[in-house]
Order: C-alpha cells, then structure tokens, then sequence
C-alpha cells in the first residue's frame, strides 16, 4: 500500500507564533494562565496546554483579578479587551496577524461609518472578534449562498465585505460575485481575507483527493479549516478526519492501493507520525511526500516576550 502525504498540510504560521508565545508565557508566569477561548482549534493543542496548567475561560469576568490572560489566534472583541483590562489582567495577545490584519479592516470600516457584510460562520470564534470591533457602522453575517442572494441592506452605496480567513476558498468566491452583482458598489477592503494557509491546504487536498483511494484529514471537528478540508476531498475520494491514529477503522483499508494525508493548519505533525507508525502493522507500506505548493511566511512573537 502507498501513503502519500500532502505539503503544505499542519501547522501555519499564525498556529505557530500563537504557541510559541503561550510556551513563553508558561514558562515566565507562575500558574494558572487563562485563556479566552481555545487557543487554537485543535484537541490535542488543546488537552497538551489544559495539562500543563492552562484554564480557558469565555467569560472574562469569572477570571481571578489580576491574572494572566493569553487572547487566542483567533481574536478577540474589543469588550473582552476591556472586561480584561478592567479586572486589571496582563494580556498577552495571540491573534494571528492575518486576523488583526481583519480587523484594521474593520476598524477603518467602523470608524468612516461603511455599513460591513461580513462572509463566515455567524458562531466561530473569529468571526465573533471581528464583529466585536464595530460599535458603530451596522454588520451583517452571510454564510452561504443563500444568504447571498437574500440579504437585505440598509445602505448598499455605503457597504463592504470582509471574510473569515478560513473559509472555502471555492464557495467563498462564488458568494463574493452574488454580492458584487447584488450590490455593485460594494467596497472590497481586503479582497477577500482567506489566508495564504487556508488557500494552499485546500489547493493541496484537492490535488491529493484525485490522486488516491482514500484521504485521512488529522484535524478535530471544531476546526474550521479541517472542516473545509474534509468537504473539498469528499468530493473527490473517500475521506475521514480523525484526531489521531486511535480513530482510524480498520474497515476504511479494504480495496484500498493509495491513502492520501493532510493535516489542517492547528494540527501537530506528530499526529500524523503516530499514524504511520501505527498503520505499518496492517500493511507493507512506502510513503512518500509531494509538494504542491511551498510556503515561506513566518511572524515574529511580539517583543515584549523574547526572552
Ligand atoms: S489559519 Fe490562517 S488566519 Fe488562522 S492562524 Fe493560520 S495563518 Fe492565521
């Protein structure tokens, strides 16, 4: 049998600057550290920094005064920063750039008073800091295609459209074009905001869903991007996420010669490690990797916590 794993496929760059600094802050502050949401959308992340002393906490005011707050890479609302503030806690701010780069957006939208439809997923994390930042033009969520075609504005000569930055890179454009014929003056502050990890991981999975049998996505369900991910190789082969190697059934290897391997951008590469390793007591099997696409970017953790 042959394995293929997928590049680009795990952790992005925003996963990684958001972990390096919670690593930093663990290692500077004495324990419990709070966070305000997951920081990032992976159960393994997750379970590793619950271990090792971390305590999510949505509500900011049932935080203890004083503590020590890390904003998750998704972001967070400007009411939360100054619930934060008030209960004089030291935060320390993960949000992926590409997320604060939302936010600009919206900052500049709030403040000239241009009225924002914003392309996500009304309950995600993000989506809820970047409304968060208005606290004067009006918003308007659309999530699918039928919103699209449905929504009502108050204002469409004073309107413009942000995006999640982990949407579906094909329908995402497909609701970008109902809304500019819908509404033909609507402002594209950022184009659309889906990131440059997003957009390869998809492009990748795609590529790899018409080459193989069978494709394991590691990612957890509260994942938006593994999430997308899972819906782009259904279309092409048969396709399971999975957490790790311990969700893996047997059954899913019968008729198979070729498994494809993908990991969303807040999943650990040992994951998939774990995996092979596992899977070599069923089957003979050579792996190898292909690259579709090769990324470059990386951020810098914010001074204030180089050691
Ligand atoms: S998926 Fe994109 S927006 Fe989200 S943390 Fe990674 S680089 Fe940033």
């Amino acid at each position: 049998m042959n394995i293929i794993l997928v590049k680009p496929r795990g952790f992005c760059a925003g996963v990684v600057r958001a972990i390096n600094i919670v690593k930093q802050v663990l290692n500077m502050y004495k324990l419990p550290i709070y966070m305000n949401h997951e920081l990032v959308h992976n159960n393994y992340v997750v379970n590793f920094l619950k271990k090792n002393g971390v305590i999510i906490s949505k509500n900011i005011n049932d935080i203890p005064k004083g503590s020590i707050l890390v904003i998750s890479a998704h972001g967070a609302s400007k009411n939360i920063i100054n619930d934060a503030y008030k209960r004089n806690l030291t935060i320390f701010d993960a949000t992926c750039p590409l997320v604060k780069k939302v936010h600009y957006q919206a900052y500049y939208a709030n403040k000239n008073n241009i009225d924002t439809i914003i392309i996500g997923n009304s309950q995600h994390q993000e989506v809820l800091g970047t409304i968060g930042q208005y606290n004067n033009a009006t918003t308007y969520i659309v999530e699918s295609l039928h919103d699209a075609n449905h929504i009502k504005v108050k204002n469409s000569n004073k309107l413009c459209f942000l995006t999640q930055t982990t949407l579906s890179i094909f329908n995402t454009y497909k609701i970008i074009n109902v809304l500019k014929d819908r509404f033909p003056n609507i402002l594209e502050l950022g184009k659309n905001n889906i990131c440059y990890a997003t957009d390869n991981r998809q492009q990748a999975v795609y590529k790899l869903s018409r080459m193989t049998d069978l494709v394991i996505i590691f990612g957890s369900n509260i994942s938006s991007n593994a999430n997308r991910l899972l819906e782009i190789a259904r279309k092409y082969s048969q396709a399971y996420m999975i957490d790790d190697f311990s969700y893996f059934k047997e059954q899913w290897l019968n008729n198979i010669n070729t498994i494809g391997i993908t990991s969303s951008a807040s999943t650990p590469e040992l994951l998939i490690r774990q995996f092979i390793k596992y899977i070599k007591q069923y089957s003979n099997i050579t792996v190898k990797e292909i690259t579709i696409s090769k990324e470059k970017l990386s951020f810098k953790s914010p001074k204030v916590l180089k050691i």
